[in-house]
Parts: structure tokens; C-alpha cells; sequence
């Protein structure tokens, strides 16, 4: 700041100061003379509001005069004889003091001049009077009393003026202050302002400085992000230029393609025109091989017209370990006319009556019947070739003839052996039940070729005493089986169905063979019940075949029946009768009643009988449809080789000769 632009403040403070001089300075105002017998002391305690007035100020107001010189005396030179003025605010003490001495100069009175020192009142100190004047002289006195009312009156007027001046300045003064003050206020504020403005400054440098450090931080974050950004823009890079030069080998393949393609396409198009034209012959050759398909079913049907539609065959079941040998002779099987190589068709048993003895007593030649039926299959003959002469029959069945085998026969002749097949599953052994399935469904599989479609359901049922019983129950009918009931599938339907019995439809082998396994338990069970119930009970094996050729709309279906038959033998009318036995005579004569309905069955249906008994029986009730018109029949007639049955086999041989007899019908496949 400039000198010249000091503060108001600072200049206030410096007048102070020098006032604080001034009042200090004490005041050597001129006092009357001794004959006043007052000091100057005293005299300064007349001036004493005066002064304390002037000193009061000098505490309040600054001046800028030093006023010392002109308040201590009264000049020397002033003489003896001048009088010094009393002030004229000395105030009324003052005033007495005149009157005092007035007084005292009227009386008159010799009043002898004290001398200096003596005097009642004390001599004025550092005042030095010029001359004393005697008491007589009165005017002189007078005149030196003038000279210093004169004296106090200059010194009364200088005061006023002095103490207008000091009013002057001390109005200046106040409003100096006043004004100092406002300005201090405006400035206090001013402070205040500021500081509250350097506090918010400082607020906001401290929030700065978090923000600058967050920043930083951030920064710091930033750069780091920065820094693996680059990285990974790096890798990208080197990404891009392999997926670059992957997408250039790409478009180097994909051109390579397309012109493959462009090529191919060209290929198609003949191909296509190729495919058209096979297509074509496909199509004529479909058609000529329905055609075919269609004269062969016909062919193969007049063929087995031809064979027959009641066949025949025999089987002689061989000589068992333990079983004694029939002598030679007993069971012959004579060459067809074209020799050895021919099939047999024939057999001849031979029996030597030992009731019929000669005359000699030597034995009587044994008596010779000889049998001719479709076919014999001797003793050695496997389970393979018997199937092949009936797998023409099961081809029927496939195109639409029901087909019914039977096996005939006593207990033991090998019935089951010849439907079900032997003991231990021995593939070699397996009997024309599963061999005709597997031949089915692999017929049906090779017709599947030109547009049939086949399903197949299988039933299995026995027939004791006039009886039906399900062989594949399972749960709790396993084995007992609730009695089940032959009934039309519905109301003017001709098929046929049992009741309770379950259909089980049937796609491969393996669950054919599951179906025979559970039918052997099932008789196992029954069984215990009774021994021996399954030779003298009939098994139906019936298979419902049905086939579609969606393409041209055709269907055809039939059911395949493969019975094994009960023991045909007879009761020895020369038995006693027991209780066991007269159940086995019940059981023979139901036997005898089903097998001889059969035969009568087959007859009627041979000499075209108007009625058929079929409901004689349940076993021809169940098979009716398998029997009559375009069925084909098959009957295995099993022979014992041993001669103590010959009986027994005699009687076989008799009635399926008679049944070979008979013609049933031409066949008509069952077309819808
Ligand atoms: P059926 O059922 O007529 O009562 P089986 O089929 O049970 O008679 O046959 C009786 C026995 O003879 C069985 O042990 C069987 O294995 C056996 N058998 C039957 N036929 C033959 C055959 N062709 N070859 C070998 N063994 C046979
Ligand atoms: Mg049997």
C-alpha cells in the first residue's frame, strides 16, 4: 500500500497516540500572583474539568498540533505588571477570588506587605513576580489584577477557540470513526465474506484434491484397461489374419465346390432323367411282377389242389434208448414206382396175430396192411424235411388260404416232437410251429418288397374234456386259467374267437419262442393238477395272419391252425375200473368223441354235406373256419415203431387213411 494511502485505520491510530503526548504534558497555565496566596497547583485545580475535558478528548480524539508549548506559561516577557488573565471558564472560584480582593482593597486597612516567604498563602512556584506592590497600592494592584483578568480572558478566548478546534476535529474525528467504523464493518463482512469464500475454496480444493486422486485412480484403472485392450486387440489381430486366410482358403474351396457343384448339378439333371426312366420300367416291372406274384399264388394254389386240399402224412417217430426193437419186417416203407429216389408214400406194418395160430401149432404168418398216403417220412427223417413238404402250405396261408395241421396219434408217437419240437431247444430238433413262423415272417418280409404289409397274433389253447383253456395266461391265471369260451367276434361275424384267452401279436422269432416257453409252464402247472393232462388234451396253436397291399388296395387274411391232437389211444376195455380209471375212461371217451367228430367233420365236408357238425365238438367248433372250403388241411398221422403198439397204429393208420380219402372242396383264397 502507498504511504500516501494509508489506512483511515492506521491514521486514527497514530492521532491517538499523539493525543495520548499531549494530555500527558502537563499544563503551566499562568496563575494570578502570590497575593492571591494560590500556586499554580492550585490553580491547576481550578483548570481541572477544563483539563480533564481536554484530557478526556485526548483519549478519544487524535490531534494533529502538539499543543504542549502553548499550554505550560505564559510568556516572561509579560512583566510584572501584566496582569495574567484569568481564564473565563475557571469557573466561580475564580470569580470569588476577584471579589475576594476587591473586598479586602475597600476597607482600606493597613495591611502590611508580608514578605515574600512569610505570606499566609504559599508563594507561586516557578513564577517569578516582577515586584511587590505595597498594600497601600491599591491601584496598582488593580491594574496588575486587569492586566491578568485581560491575560485570562486572551487565555479564555484562545481556549474557546482551542477547544472549538478540538470540537472541530473531534466531530471530524467521530466522523472519522463513523465512518472508519462502517468501513470496518464493510470490511469485517468483507473478512467474513472472504473467509467464508477461502473456507469454500478450501472445501472445494479438498474435494478437488479426492476428485484429482479419483481421477488418478480411474487413470490408473483406465490405463490398465488401455494397456489389455491393446493386448487383446493384438490378438484379434492375429486372429483376423488366420480367419482371414482361412476365409481365403474357404473361398478358394467354395469356388472349387461350385464348380463341383455347377458339374454335379449338370450330372443331377441326367440323372434325374435317368431316374424318371427307371422309375418307368420300375413301375412296368412292379406292375408285371404283381402280375406274377399273382399268377404264382394262383400256380401255387392249383398246385396244392392238385397235392390235395386234405393231406396226409405219415410219420413212424424212432426206436427211443430203453425201447425194445421191433423184429425186421415189422415196419416197411416200400419205394414209389420211380425207385429209391422217390419220396415214400407208403407203409406197411405187419402183425402177427398170436390168437390166430395154424392147425400145425407153429405161429401164423403175420398179417401185412400197407398204407398209402401224401408222403411217409420214415423213422430217420428230420424235423427240416418234414417242414419243407409243408412250408407250400404255409405259403398258402400267406396268400390267403387258411391252413390247419394236425398231428394224430397215440400218446408217445411223437406229436409234440413233430409240432413243437424236441427237448433242450436244439435248433436241429425245433418243430413246425417255430420253423412256420420263421418262414412267415421271412415271406413277409420279402412281399414287404412289392408293397404287402403283414401282422400276425398268435393264441394258444388247450382243449381237455371239453374245456378251453388259455396256454399264455400269466399272473394269476397262470396255469389254472379261468374256463374260456368259444364265441363269434361279434354278431354275423364268421370269425371266431376264445374268450379270456389272450392275442398276442407276434413279430419275430424270439417272441414266438417266449409263447411256446410259456405254454410249456403252463401245462407243467396243469400237470401237477393231473398227470399226463397234456396227452390227453388237444393243443390249438392258431396264428391270424392279415396282409395288405396299401398301393393297389388289397387284403387278404388267414388264420394258420397247427393242433396237437390228443392221444388217440383206447381205453383196454378188459381193465377194472377204479376211480382213476373211470376218470380216464371219461377223459378217453371225450378224446374219442372230439377225434371221431373230426373225422366226421372231414367227411361231411368231403361228400359236401349240407351240415357239418362242427359244434359236436369244441376242437371242430374252434377250427371250423380252418376246415371247410378254401382250407387246407394237413394231417400228420405219428406212428409208434413198436410192435406192442401196433394196435394203436393200426387204428391211426385207418382213420387217417380214411381222412386221406377225403376231397375237401376247391380252394378259394379268402380275398376281400
Ligand atoms: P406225443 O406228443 O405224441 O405223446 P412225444 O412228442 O412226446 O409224443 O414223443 C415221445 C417221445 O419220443 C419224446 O421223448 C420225444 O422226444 C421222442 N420222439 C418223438 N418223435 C421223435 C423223432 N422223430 N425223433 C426223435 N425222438 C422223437
Ligand atoms: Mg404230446
Amino acid at each position: 500500500m502507498e504511504p500516501q494511502q494509508r489506512s483511515p485505520l492506521l491514521e486514527v491510530k497514530g492521532n491517538i497516540e499523539l493525543k495520548r503526548a499531549l494530555a500527558k504534558a502537563p499544563s503551566r497555565l499562568p496563575l494570578p500572583g502570590s497575593r492571591l496566596k494560590r500556586g499554580p497547583d492550585q490553580m491547576e485545580e481550578d483548570l481541572e474539568p477544563e483539563k480533564k475535558r481536554t484530557r478526556g478528548l485526548g483519549t478519544k480524539v487524535a490531534t494533529s498540533r502538539p499543543r504542549a508549548t502553548a499550554l505550560t506559561t505564559v510568556p516572561q516577557t509579560q512583566g510584572q505588571t501584566a496582569v495574567p488573565k484569568v481564564p473565563r471558564k475557571t469557573g466561580p472560584r475564580c470569580s470569588a477570588a476577584i471579589a475576594t480582593v476587591l473586598k479586602n482593597q475597600k476597607p482600606g486597612p493597613a495591611v502590611p506587605a508580608q514578605k515574600p516567604g512569610t505570606t499566609a498563602a504559599p508563594p507561586v512556584v516557578g513564577r517569578k513576580k516582577p515586584s511587590k506592590r505595597p498594600a497601600w497600592d491599591l491601584k496598582g494592584q488593580l491594574c496588575d489584577l486587569n492586566a491578568e483578568l485581560k491575560c485570562c480572558r486572551e487565555r479564555t478566548q484562545m481556549l474557546d477557540q482551542e477547544n472549538q478546534q478540538l470540537r472541530n476535529q473531534l466531530r471530524e474525528a467521530q466522523q472519522q470513526a463513523t465512518a472508519l467504523g462502517t468501513e470496518r464493518r464493510t470490511l469485517e463482512e468483507e473478512l467474513a465474506r472472504m473467509r467464508a469464500q477461502a473456507e469454500q475454496g478450501q472445501q472445494e480444493l479438498g474435494n478437488l484434491s479426492t476428485r484429482v486422486l479419483e481421477l488418478e485412480e480411474r487413470l490408473g484403472t483406465q490405463e490398465g484397461l488401455v494397456q489389455e485392450l491393446q493386448k487383446e486387440q493384438l490378438e484379434l489381430q492375429e486372429e483376423r489374419r488366420g480367419l482371414a486366410a482361412q476365409l481365403e482358403e474357404q473361398e478358394r474351396r467354395l469356388q472349387a465346390s461350385e464348380a463341383a457343384l455347377s458339374g454335379s448339378q449338370a450330372e443331377l439333371a441326367s440323372l434325374r432323367q435317368e431316374a424318371a426312366a427307371q422309375a418307368d420300367l420300375l413301375f412296368k416291372r412292379e406292375e408285371r411282377l404283381h402280375g406274377l406274384e399273382m399268377e404264382r399264388r394262383r400256380l401255387h394254389n392249383q398246385l396244392q389242389e392238385l397235392k390235395g386240399n386234405v393231406r396226409v402224412f405219415c410219420r413212424v417217430r424212432p426206436v427211443l434208448p430203453g425201447e425194445s426193437t421191433p423184429p425186421p419186417g415189422f415196419l416197411l416203407f416200400p419205394s414209389g414206382p420211380s425207385g429209391p429216389s422217390d419220396p415214400p408214400t407208403r407203409l406197411s406194418l405187419s402183425r402177427s396175430d398170436e390168437r390166430r395160430g395154424t392147425l400145425s401149432g407153429a405161429p401164423a404168418a403175420p398179417t401185412r396192411h400197407d398204407f398209402s398216403f401224401d408222403r411217409v417220412f420214415p423213422p430217420g427223417s428230420g424235423q427240416d424235411e418234414v417242414f419243407e413238404e409243408i412250408s407250400m402250405l404255409v405259403q398258402s396261408a400267406l396268400d390267403g388260404y387258411p391252413v390247419c395241421i394236425f398231428a394224430y396219434g397215440q400218446t408217445g408217437s411223437g406229436k409234440t416232437f413233430t409240432m413243437e419240437g424236441g427237448p433242450g431247444g436244439d435248433p436241429q430238433v425245433e418243430g413246425l410251429i417255430p420253423r412256420a413262423l420263421r418262414h412267415l415272417f421271412s415271406v413277409a418280409q420279402e412281399l414287404s418288397g412289392q408293397g404287402w404289409t403283414y401282422s400276425f397274433v398268435a393264441s394258444y389253447v388247450e382243449i381237455y374234456n371239453e374245456t378251453v383253456r388259455d396256454l399264455l395266461a400269466t399272473g394269476t391265471r397262470k396255469g389254472h386259467g379261468g374256463e374260456c369260451e368259444i364265441r363269434r367276434a361279434g354278431p354275423g361275424s364268421e370269425e371266431l374267437t376264445v374268450t379270456n384267452a389272450r392275442y398276442v401279436p407276434v413279430s419275430c422269432e424270439r417272441e414266438v419262442e417266449a409263447l411256446l416257453h410259456l405254454a410249456r409252464q403252463n401245462r407243467a402247472v396243469a400237470r401237477t393238477a393231473q398227470n399226463e393232462r397234456s396227452s390227453r388234451s388237444h393243443s390249438v396253436f392258431q396264428l391270424q395272419i392279415s396282409g395288405e397291399h396299401a398301393g393297389r388296395g388289397l387284403q387278404c387274411a388267414a388264420p394258420l391252425s397247427l393242433v396237437d391232437l390228443a392221444g388217440s389211444e383206447r381205453l383196454d376195455p378188459g381193465l377194472a375200473l377204479g376211480p382213476g380209471e373211470r376218470e380216464r375212461l371219461r377223459e378217453t371217451q371225450a378224446i374219442n368223441s372230439s377225434l371221431s367228430t373230426l373225422g366226421l367233420v372231414i367227411m361231411a365236408l368231403s361228400n359236401k354235406e349240407s351240415h357239418v357238425p362242427y359244434r359236436n365238438s369244441k376242437l371242430t367248433y374252434l377250427l371250423q373256419n380252418s376246415l371247410g372250403g378254401s382250407a387246407k388241411m394237413l394231417m400228420f398221422v405219428n406212428i409208434s415203431p413198436l410192435e406192442e403198439n401196433v394196435s394203436e397204429s393200426l387204428n391211426s393208420l385207418r382213420f387217417a387213411s380214411k381222412v386221406n380219402q377225403c376231397v375237401i372242396g376247391t380252394a378259394q383264397a379268402n380275398r376281400k
